[in-house]
């Protein structure tokens, strides 16, 4: 049975001192010990001041990003030992924001999947078709190829410590979530797919998580689905009130 996941990315949003008040906040707000793992992903410079309000909790942290070498003359990068140090576990990886703004290919996406790994941390790779795609019905070869070229070279002990985040980009920020059966016969694709690229065995384990305008008024009726594992929650992750109903609405 795959333990469900409430997973908050905040984007370019909160400093320090913001992040200290909301996790002050939705600690008040939830169980102390909910039945769903509940990952928070700030920004960079506030993943310090987070992993020191978390550590005496069950929420997790993670990053929004992470570079695919160790260390260097690679300016502005952050590698996956820092994000550790600041008491991150999990990263997100290819989420489409950074595919669109920021030219992250497939390639990259891979390399910093591999990194991640080496460094101890659980990558979330984030996938899904955008509008065009969707509507010219081509979703499926759109989620193959950034399946087959994100997971390039991994192998099944290494796929153990991934998760997938199933995000039509048509349904993030936008207000417009994808129904409940079309996010399930998505997300039911991927897992076929692992399942004939690795084993049933791999697909049974991998945690699949939709994102793409969650709230708590959806929650229910998308962690009903037999292969919706979690939610990957952008805006309704920035007011503790609001990530907390979605939390209790998992319960
Ligand atoms: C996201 O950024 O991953 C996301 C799903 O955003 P939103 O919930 O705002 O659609």
């Amino acid at each position: 049975m795959r333990r469900k996941i409430i997973a908050g990315n905040w984007k370019m949003h909160k400093t320090p001192s913001e992040t200290e008040r909301f996790i002050r906040k939705f600690l008040d707000l939830v169980p102390k010990e909910p039945s769903c793992k509940v990952i928070i992903f700030p920004p960079f410079t506030s993943l310090e001041r987070a992993g020191r309000f978390l550590a005496p909790t069950t929420v997790e942290l993670g990053a929004q990003d992470v570079h695919f070498h160790d260390n260097g003359a690679f300016t502005g990068e952050i590698a996956s030992s820092m994000i550790k140090e600041c008491g991150g576990n999990y990263v997100l990886v290819g989420h489409s924001e950074r595919r669109t703004h920021f030219q992250e290919s497939d390639t990259i996406v891979n390399r910093k999947l591999v990194a991640a790994i080496h460094g101890n941390l659980a990558p979330i790779i984030c996938i899904g078709e955008t509008i065009t795609e969707y509507r010219a019905g081509t979703t499926k070869q759109r989620l193959e190829a950034q399946l087959s070229g994100g997971l390039s070279k991994i192998d099944p002990s290494q796929l153990a410590s991934i998760l997938i985040a199933y995000e039509p980009v048509w349904a993030i920020g936008t207000g417009e979530t994808a129904a409940p059966a079309t996010a399930q016969r998505t997300i039911e694709y991927i897992r076929q797919w692992i399942a004939g690229k690795y084993n049933a065995a791999s697909a049974d384990m991998v945690p699949i998580l939709y994102g793409g305008s969650v709230t708590a008024a959806n929650t229910r009726d998308l962690l009903a689905q037999p292969d919706i594992d979690g939610l990957l929650v952008g805006g309704a992750s920035l007011d503790p009130h609001s990530f907390a109903a979605i939390v209790i609405a998992s319960e």
